[in-house]
């Protein structure tokens, strides 16, 4: 969505408000398999002080693929959306810095960059989530599988800590 800031961009205190729905098939990266909706976002470009920044929020359903166990998994990301306006490119621009082309900017692909540099590659279902046993390949997160004694040394360490230790004077 292209948002004209002639309006604005001379009047300090002046602002202009957006609302777009953005295309799924751009955002579609690392572990998001998909949305249960189009990712949308609203805000405004405010002139304070003659610099344009724009500020919204962008809310996003995604259907979401655990790194480690491969579930698959609902999680909704709200980004607060703050990213200066720069009118004149230079080289040495930050990346954060979006550049006016012209009189106006694309606020679609400005906010589509913001989710990609702020969407994480890898996902966890849960913060501990426990993943697949490296041998069976049955889902931990639902209960411990028969050879977790004898696989991963990670686990027999783990296992000899629950195991109640033999009383030698029995
Ligand atoms: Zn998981
Ligand atoms: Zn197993």
């Amino acid at each position: 969505m292209w948002l004209d800031l002639r309006k604005i961009i001379e009047t300090p205190g002046a602002s202009l408000g957006f609302a777009v729905t953005l295309d799924p098939e751009q955002l579609r990266i690392g572990a998001i398999e998909g949305f249960k909706r189009p990712p949308e976002a609203r805000g405004e470009v405010v002139n304070t002080a003659g610099l344009l920044n724009l500020r919204g929020e962008l809310t996003a359903e995604m259907i979401c693929v655990c790194d480690r166990c491969g579930t698959v998994f609902d999680r909704t990301k709200i980004l607060r959306l703050d990213v200066p306006l720069a009118a004149d490119v230079s080289d040495e621009l930050s990346p954060e810095v979006f550049a006016v082309e012209g009189d106006g900017i694309d606020v679609s692909e400005v906010a589509e960059t913001c989710f990609i540099l702020d969407m994480e590659q890898k996902v966890l279902c849960r913060d501990d989530c426990k993943g697949l046993c490296p041998t069976c390949g049955k889902n931990l997160n639902e209960g411990p599988c028969r050879c977790t004694k004898a696989g991963d040394p990670r686990f027999a360490v783990l296992g000899s800590l629950l195991e109640t230790p033999d009383d030698p004077t029995d």
